[in-house]
Formats: C-alpha cells, sequence, structure tokens
C-alpha cells in the first residue's frame, strides 16, 4: 500500500510499527516480503525517498566521486520503489567457499550457511529449477581441464529483474506493508541503546517522525553510508565515534583484455551462448579452479560479450519487446519491424534455437567482435571509503557524500593470471584464441588496474566484523552498540568475491528476517 503526500496526523493514524525499512529498493521489497510471510501479523512501514517511478537523477544532489573515477556514484543507483533493481539485468551468482572462509576474507559466515539462505533466495523468487555448476557442466558438454586451472561457472538470470513488477502484489495490496514515498530518512532517536523513532522530511518539506520497535536500513550502499556518516555529524547515536563507518568501500574492477579469435564458432556456441536449464537462463563464465583459486590474493572470472553492426537494431527490439503493450506508436512499430528484417537471418536462428535448443543465439561478426571481459574482486583497503563531501547539509537534512574509491593494485596480478590461463584453456579446447589488447599483459600493475573501472555493485562501508572494533555490524547485521537497528545490503560486505554482489545481500537479508525476531 503507497502513502504518496503524507503529514505527522496521516502518520500518527498509522499507530506504533512493529519494524521499519529504510529504502524500498531491491532489498528493502524483498524484506518486507519476506518479513511479512513469516509474520503475516504485524505492521511494517517502508519509507522511500524516491517516488513510484525510480530515477537517477539525484544522484549527483546527494553524491559524487573523487579519488579512482567512480561511475556508479552518478550512474548505477536508482531512487524510487523497486529502486536499482530497475537497472540491472538480474544476474545471480554465488560467492564460493574461499570467499566466506578463505584467511583474508572477513566473513565471520561459514559457507555452508550462506549456501543455504541462497537456496531459500532462490525459492522465494520462483526459481526453482536451479542446479549446481556440475550439472550445467553436463547439460552443455565435457571440456579439457588438462592444466586444472580453469573450471566454467554460470550465473543464474531471474525471469523478472524489476522488483516493482516482481513484488507488485506486496505494494499494491497488502495492507501490513505500506510503502510512504517521496520521504527520506534522516535521523534516528535513541533511548539507552534502543532506538525508538526516526525523522523524515518530505519533498515538500514536512518533517515527520515514526516510531517503530525494530529499524532496519535497506537504502543501499551510497543510502546507507550517506545516513551513518550524516547522523555521525547530527545525532547522539551509537555508532557516534565508530570510526569503521565509510570504510572499506570496494566495488568489483571490470574491463575488457581483448577479443576472441575464434577457430570453431560451432565449439564456441556450444560451451558459451545462454541457455535455459531446466527453466532458468544461465550464462556460462570462466573461473580458477579452487585450488588455483586459494593461491591467489582475489578472484576473478571471465566472460564475453558480442559486438554486431546490428547492436542498436538489437538493442530496440529488447526495449520493444520489454515495452509491448505499454508503447503503441506507429512509429515504433514500423521501427520494430526494419529492425527484425534487418537481422532476419539471426532471427531465425534465435528463434529455431529458443525453441528447440533451449539455447540464447549469440549475434556477433567472427572478426574482432567477440570481447574477453574480466570481473575482478577488489582487495579491501581501509582507505577506500565513503566520506562526508563538504560542511553544508543538504535541504533533506543529510550531507553530501564523496566515494574516494581506491584499489590496492595487487588485484592486477589475478587478472593477468586469468587471461593468460583462460587463453591456453580455450586454445585447448580447439574454441579459439585471446588476442589481447596492445601492451596488456606487459601493463605494471597500477596501469592495469586504471584502466579498469566499476561495474555497478558497490559495496562496504559499514562491513560485518567478529567484533565492535573492527567493524560497523555484527554478524546478524545488528549495528553494534545499538539493540534494534540492522543494516540489509552489501554495505555489511567485509571482503565481495568477483561474482555479483545481490544475490548474496539478499541471502542476509533473509537470514536477517530469522535473526531480527530473535
Ligand atoms: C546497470 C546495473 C546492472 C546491475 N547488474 C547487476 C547484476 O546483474 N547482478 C547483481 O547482483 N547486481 C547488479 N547490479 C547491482 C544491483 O542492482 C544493486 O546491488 C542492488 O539493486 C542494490 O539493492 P539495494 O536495495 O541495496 O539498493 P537500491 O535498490 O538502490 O535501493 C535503495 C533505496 O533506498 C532509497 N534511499 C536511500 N537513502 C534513503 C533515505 N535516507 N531515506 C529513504 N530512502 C532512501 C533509495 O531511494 C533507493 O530506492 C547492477 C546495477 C546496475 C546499476
Amino acid at each position: 500500500m503507497i502513502l504518496s503526500n503524507p503529514n505527522q496526523k496521516k502518520i500518527e493514524d498509522l499507530g506504533p510499527q512493529d519494524i521499519i525499512i529504510v529504502g524500498a529498493g531491491t532489498i528493502g521489497l524483498y524484506l518486507a516480503h519476506v518479513i511479512n510471510k513469516k509474520n503475516p501479523h504485524i505492521e511494517i512501514t517502508i519509507v522511500e525517498s524516491g517516488s513510484e517511478e525510480p530515477t537517477q537523477k539525484f544522484n549527483s544532489y546527494l553524491s559524487e566521486s573523487k579519488g579512482k573515477k567512480h561511475s556508479g556514484t552518478l550512474n548505477g543507483r536508482a531512487s524510487g520503489v523497486g529502486g536499482t533493481s530497475h537497472l540491472w539485468g538480474g544476474q545471480l551468482a554465488e560467492f564460493e567457499r574461499l570467499d566466506f572462509e578463505g584467511d583474508s576474507s572477513g566473513w565471520p559466515l561459514d559457507y555452508e550457511e550462506m549456501l543455504s539462505y541462497y537456496n531459500k533466495v532462490y525459492a522465494q523468487l520462483g526459481m526453482r529449477g536451479i542446479q549446481s555448476n556440475e550439472t550445467y557442466d553436463k547439460a552443455y558438454g565435457k571440456l579439457t581441464d588438462v592444466n586444472k586451472k580453469i573450471v566454467r561457472t554460470y550465473t543464474r538470470w531471474l525471469k523478472e529483474p524489476n522488483f516493482y513488477n516482481f513484488f507488485k502484489d506486496d505494494i499494491r495490496n497488502n495492507k501490513k506493508i505500506k510503502i510512504i514515498i517521496n520521504t527520506t530518512v534522516n535521523d534516528i532517536k535513541f533511548n539507552g541503546n534502543k532506538a525508538i523513532s526516526i525523522n523524515c522530511i518530505t519533498n515538500n518539506l514536512v518533517d515527520i517522525s515514526l516510531r517503530a520497535n525494530r529499524f532496519i536500513f535497506a537504502s543501499g550502499t551510497m543510502g546507507i553510508n550517506q545516513f551513518f556518516l550524516s547522523t555521525q555529524i547530527t545525532s547522539n547515536v551509537p555508532w557516534k565515534k565508530n570510526e569503521n563507518v565509510g570504510k572499506y568501500f570496494q566495488d568489483h574492477l571490470g574491463g575488457v583484455i581483448g577479443t576472441l579469435n575464434i577457430k570453431n564458432e560451432k565449439l564456441f556456441r556450444k560451451y558459451f551462448e545462454n541457455s535455459w536449464v531446466k527453466g532458468i537462463k544461465v550464462q556460462p563464465k570462466l573461473k580458477f579452479t579452487s585450488k588455483n583459486r586459494s593461491a591467489q590474493e582475489t578472484g576473478a572470472v571471465a566472460f564475453f560479450t558480442y559486438k554486431s553492426k546490428y547492436e542498436n537494431s538489437i538493442i530496440r527490439i529488447k526495449q520493444s519487446l520489454k515495452n509491448i503493450g505499454k508503447n503503441f506508436k506507429v512509429k515504433n512499430i514500423i521501427l520494430l519491424i526494419r529492425d527484425l528484417s534487418l537481422i532476419r537471418k539471426d532471427l531465425i536462428l534465435m528463434i529455431y534455437k529458443f525453441l528447440f535448443k533451449k539455447r540464447v543465439h549469440a549475434i556477433f561478426n567472427l572478426k574482432n567482435s567477440v570481447e574477453v571481459n574480466i570481473h575482478s574482486e577488489q582487495i579491501p583497503i581501509e582507505n577506500s571509503a565513503i566520506k562526508i563531501a563538504n560542511n553544508n547539509i543538504l535541504d533533506n537534512g543529510l550531507f553530501k557524500i564523496q566515494t574516494c574509491w581506491s584499489c590496492n593494485g595487487n588485484e592486477a596480478i589475478s587478472i593477468k593470471k586469468i587471461s593468460k590461463e583462460v587463453d591456453s584453456f580455450l586454445r585447448i579446447n580447439g574454441i579459439g584464441e585471446v588476442i589481447f589488447n596492445d601492451g596488456y599483459l606487459e601493463k605494471s600493475n597500477t596501469a592495469l588496474i586504471n584502466d579498469f573501472h566499476d561495474t555497478n555493485h558497490q559495496c562496504g562501508g559499514l562491513i560485518i566484523s567478529e567484533n565492535q572494533e573492527n567493524g560497523v555490524v555484527d554478524k546478524n547485521c545488528k549495528v553494534w552498540g545499538a539493540s534494534n537497528v540492522w543494516v540489509a545490503g552489501s554495505s555489511v560486505f567485509p571482503s565481495s568475491s568477483y561474482a555479483n554482489s545481490t544475490l548474496t545481500a539478499l541471502a542476509l537479508a533473509e537470514r536477517l528476517a530469522e535473526h531480527c525476531f530473535e
């Protein structure tokens, strides 16, 4: 149920809430759904600073990038109901055992436990057909692994990545879940270590205060850091003197390292085109074997993206299909017919493969158009941090923040290693060879990392720790020093694997939904 123009009277009429969730983005909507399912009688209110139509337009008002350029600060998040799930593709990837249990992982949670929460998330999201990597290997066919350095891994794609659509029923009809929109949470009041209320300001500058028994911050990595850093200055909060707030900010490092010179197109398509297995779309990628990974400081993954002279047509077709029924304009239909006719040969293959092979036909021209991408984990370092940008308080009662992103540089060692090993793996299997970008393998670590960019996976700033001195939240994501305040999202990651971050953030939210009622 959406409440759009709240005032103090309307809020008081709601009565005291059992839980307030800050942020109606990907994690906030998921949490509300799970908590409501487990406890259908309790009153949940979500406070969301954006509207029903998420937008990126507030990002430059709220934040800036300083240090290594961090594009996601301005472009990689959306504010509104559904949050950044309006922008993402919905690719889910699991962290691996070493990410949780390796010497420098920082995670006080073990892999087996997290695996059980991954499975709960798949079930909540209706992905009952999920299979193990070994099963996907069998479905794709055997590949030679003489060097035992590289294995395949598979990301799984959500059918409906937009969480506004996925949780539409909760948003529209569930009377136990109220979403107050156009309202920013800017303060929290405590009685001892117990939070009793939050202060908010609406877009038309009305101040309101909301009371509840439990408070969960699910306002995205940038949003949560902004709130915790701002309230360190303005309020008497338990984290006032915690110097870890904002520190160990991480993103994944991404870059195109060259192109694939395909030697056997049939083999390449067999092993690397996306496919549907038991109703789930999967994407094959290449990573280190566990033994090889344990000798590296960071994890990394390699995958392919495709360029074609029909790229713009393909983007337009995808958009038209997504918006089918919504945007019925003759001009758009003519454009769609023209685009479809341009790619007609591939279109026939696409339909054939979809119907008879459950495959996604990849469209590329053979020469230099299959790009080899690497995504790498970042080594968490203290001076990669989110900070307050200046002394001027914004109209919404928070301070502008700046992302001072910085990298250790040693990530380049694993990046170069996986690059060479993937090249060798593809050659041995007769699939092709990587034509590296000019001078790529000779680059210094610093130069190589300078060329790599962020990948919209903002993590850290409020990291989980085993004790209060080393982080901001405990292993149940409860804020150190507070008895009823939790943080949900990838801002708690002490380290962030190479894998896309959201599945692990959802798994932690699932776990939090159990622990916050203990
Ligand atoms: C282009 C793109 C592609 C991506 N692809 C993938 C992918 O394939 N796989 C993957 O795992 N991840 C991907 N990601 C990352 C993923 O989308 C995000 O990690 C995830 O959506 C974050 O969810 P969240 O709920 O933490 O934050 P958001 O979804 O950003 O939600 C936070 C919400 O909190 C609100 N808010 C903030 N501050 C306040 C406040 N003070 N008061 C009230 N409300 C507030 C915001 O308005 C926002 O609506 C991608 C991101 C982008 C941009």
